[in-house]
C-alpha cells in the first residue's frame, strides 16, 4: 500500500466518513431547511457583527501578552466573578422570589456573556477557538431548544404521573433541608447534592454506548467557548430534567436558595467552557472548570471519559475519574476523534443519534492516534476492503 499510516487513514476517512455524514447531510438539507434558514439569519445578524466587533480587541490582546495586568486578571477573574454573581443573586432575591427577580436572573446569563465574550478575545486559551463559523448561531438555537424541552419535561412529569411521587417526597423534604445554615453554605450544599446526580448521569452518558449516542451531540463541538455548554440533545435535556425533579423535590430548599444556586450553576457552567486562559490553581481541585473540562472534551475517549462533574470535581476525585496531568497544558484539538464529520447544524444534531452508523464509538483496547482515531481497527477495515 502506498503512503504511511496517516495517508491511509486520511483516504479511509475521505472515502467513508463523508458517506455516513451524507445521510445526515441529506436530512439536514431537506428536513432542516427552515432551521438552517434561521441559523443563517442568526449568523448574519448576530454572530458575524459580534465577531467583527470583538476582533477590535485583538490588538489589545497581543499588547497584554506577558504583562503584570494579564497575570492579575488570570488569577482574579474567576473568584471575583463568582463572588459578584453570588451577591447579585442575593440582592435579586432579597425581597423574596418574585416574577421580577426571576426576570433579573434570566437576564444574568446575557450579561455574563457580554462580559465573558470580550474577555475570551482579550485572554484566549486558544486563538484557534476565537471564531467557529456557524456554531454560535446553532448554539443560540440550541439554547432556545433547551428551554423548550425543559418545559416539555415538566409536562411529561405530569403525564407520567410522577407528580404524586414528587409531592410525597416534598413532605419529607421540608424536614430534611438545613434552612438554618448560612445562605452561602445552603447554596453550595444544594449544588453539591444535585451534582451527585449529574456525575452519575454524565458518567452513564459516556460509558453506556446507547446513551453516548445522545451525549455525543454535546461533544461534537470543535472549540470550547462560553456558550457551548448549552449544546445538548433534547433526549438528554428531558432525561436530566426528569431525573433532577426527584432531588429537587426531596431537598426543598427555599425558592431564594434554589434561584441563587441556579445562578451560580450558570456562572460555573460558563467558566467550564470559556476560552479564557485563567490561572485557576486550587480552584480546579474544587470545581469542574478550566483544564479539567478541556481534558473532558479530548477526542480520545480514554482521556475524555473523565472529569464528569457538573459543577464540582469532588465526585471525580472520590470515584476515580479525575484526570489532570500536572504541568501539562491541554491541547486544543477537541471533538469526537472517530467522527470528525459529525453533523453541525441543529437539524443534524437532532437526527445524528438515530443514524445507524455514526462512528462515535472507538473499538475497545485499540491503540489510538493523538487525535483519538483507533489506527489498527480502521486500517484493518481498510485492508479487508482491499
Ligand atoms: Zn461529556
Amino acid at each position: 500500500m502506498a503512503g504511511g499510516p496517516s495517508t491511509e487513514l486520511q483516504s479511509y476517512q475521505n472515502r467513508h466518513l463523508p458517506e455516513q455524514a451524507g445521510i445526515a447531510r441529506f436530512i439536514e438539507k431537506w428536513a432542516g431547511i427552515p432551521l438552517n434558514f434561521v441559523e443563517a439569519i442568526g449568523s448574519w445578524i448576530i454572530v458575524r457583527p459580534m465577531n467583527a466587533a470583538l476582533r477590535q480587541l485583538d490588538g489589545l490582546s497581543y499588547k497584554l501578552e506577558g504583562t503584570l495586568l494579564k497575570r492579575i486578571l488570570q488569577h482574579s477573574l474567576f473568584p471575583v466573578i463568582m463572588i459578584a454573581g453570588f451577591f447579585i443573586g442575593l440582592t435579586a432575591t432579597e425581597a423574596g422570589a418574585s416574577t421580577e427577580s426571576i426576570t433579573t436572573l434570566a437576564l444574568i446569563p446575557v450579561v455574563i456573556g457580554l462580559i465573558v465574550a470580550p474577555l475570551e478575545r482579550l485572554l484566549p486559551y486558544s486563538r484557534n477557538w476565537l471564531e467557529g463559523g456557524n456554531d454560535s448561531s446553532v448554539d443560540l438555537m440550541m439554547f432556545i431548544s433547551g428551554a423548550f424541552w425543559n418545559g416539555f419535561a415538566k409536562y411529561l412529569i405530569q403525564v407520567l404521573f410522577l407528580v404524586g411521587m414528587i409531592e410525597m417526597l416534598e413532605s419529607y423534604g421540608h424536614g430534611l433541608w438545613p434552612g438554618h445554615l448560612p445562605i452561602v453554605v445552603q447554596v453550595f450544599l444544594f449544588i453539591l447534592i444535585k451534582d451527585f446526580f449529574r456525575y452519575w448521569l454524565h458518567r452513564a452518558l459516556h460509558e453506556v454506548p446507547f446513551l453516548w449516542r445522545f451525549h455525543a451531540a454535546h461533544h461534537s463541538v470543535k472549540r470550547l467557548y462560553w456558550l457551548n455548554g448549552i449544546r445538548s440533545h433534547p433526549v438528554e435535556v428531558v432525561g436530566q430534567a426528569i431525573l433532577f425533579a426527584f432531588p429537587y423535590a426531596l431537598l426543598q430548599p427555599s425558592a431564594e436558595i434554589a434561584m441563587i444556586a441556579i445562578l451560580m450553576q450558570l456562572t460555573i457552567g460558563i467558566f467550564q467552557h470559556a476560552n479564557i486562559d485563567l490561572k485557576l490553581g486550587f480552584w480546579e481541585y474544587i470545581f469542574s472548570i478550566g483544564d479539567n473540562h478541556r481534558y473532558h472534551h479530548y477526542p480520545d475517549k480514554k482521556v475524555g471519559d473523565s472529569n464528569y462533574g457538573g459543577e464540582f470535581i469532588l465526585f471525580d476525585i472520590l470515584f476515580g475519574t479525575f484526570h489532570k496531568v500536572k504541568g501539562e497544558r491541554p491541547h486544543d484539538r477537541i471533538g469526537i476523534g472517530t467522527a470528525p464529520n459529525y453533523p453541525m447544524t441543529m437539524a443534524g444534531l437532532y437526527i445524528a443519534p438515530f443514524l445507524p452508523d455514526q462512528k462515535v464509538f472507538g473499538p475497545e483496547g485499540e491503540p489510538e492516534t493523538e487525535d483519538g482515531i483507533p489506527v489498527e481497527a480502521e486500517l484493518g477495515e481498510l485492508r479487508s476492503q482491499g
